[in-house]
């Protein structure tokens, strides 16, 4: 059976993830914050099972994997992340740009850091990284979000090194861009919901080559400027 890690996995894109793969008859360690609240992951049929874990808690980070020693990842799905509320250049503080590259950035590369030996034991050896358009130094025109654009543009350029230290051993690493998602963060007026995103997202990890590791990809596969 694959199995599958997803974090920030208890709304949004993440649930949408556990959804999915719970339904095509995967086993889904799905991880968030507060599982004893995660009534929509406990509502889920299929073999699904949740852990305790914010991504910027270095303790719950070791835990999780210390639980997993012998269990094979195919894939890890590195979905949980924030925005401020505040987007403008002048608003977010020394405390808000420190919080936003915590989880955006920090927190995926310790967790996958941890669960390293457990995506190497896994089949398909698959590292997904939630990243976002907005992350694009080429693609940029607008300008703002420079917190937010800066911690997936760093998220982006550990992933891509992720991908060049560890080609040797298998794995296969990927930077994604969900759409314009209509959830907690995208808002309603979004283009697309959760489920049509991951959708197109999973036939992407799907499809995923040695050729395209270390890249940066629409949901609909489409290669992104960095
Ligand atoms: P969302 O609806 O706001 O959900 C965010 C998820 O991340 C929640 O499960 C949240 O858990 C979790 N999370 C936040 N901080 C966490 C922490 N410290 N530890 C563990 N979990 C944490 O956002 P979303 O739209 O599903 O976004 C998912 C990913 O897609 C993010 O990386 C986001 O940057 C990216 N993205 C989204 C869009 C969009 O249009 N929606 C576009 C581009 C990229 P709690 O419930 O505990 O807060």
């Amino acid at each position: 059976m694959d199995t599958v890690l997803i974090t920030g996995a208890n709304r949004g894109i993440g649930l949408a993830f556990a959804r999915q793969y719970a339904a095509d008859g995967w086993r889904v360690i799905a991880t968030c914050r507060q599982p004893e609240a995660a009534a929509d992951l406990a509502a889920i049929a299929g073999q699904v099972e949740v852990h305790p874990l914010d991504v910027t808690d270095e303790e719950q980070i070791a835990a999780l994997a210390a639980g997993l020693v012998g269990t094979g990842l195919d894939i890890l799905v590195n979905n949980a992340g924030i925005n401020l509320p505040n987007r403008a250049m002048d608003g977010p503080t020394m405390a808000d740009w420190n919080r936003l590259l915590a989880v955006n950035v920090t927190a995926p590369m310790l967790v996958t850091r941890a669960l390293l030996p457990n995506l190497l034991a896994g089949r398909q050896k698959k590292a997904v990284f939630i990243s976002s358009r907005m992350g694009s130094i080429g693609g940029n025109t607008s300008g703002g979000s420079h917190a937010y654009r800066a911690s997936k543009a760093g998220l982006n350029a550990a992933a891509h090194s992720l991908a060049l230290d560890c080609s040797p051993q298998g794995l296969l690493v990927v930077a994604l861009h969900p759409g314009w998602v209509r959830t907690d963060m995208g808002g309603e007026r979004a283009d697309l919901t959760a489920d049509d995103s991951v959708a197109g997202m999973r036939q992407v990890v799907d499809s995923l080559t040695p050729a395209m590791s270390g890249g940066f990809y629409n949901h609909d596969g489409a290669e992104i400027p960095w």
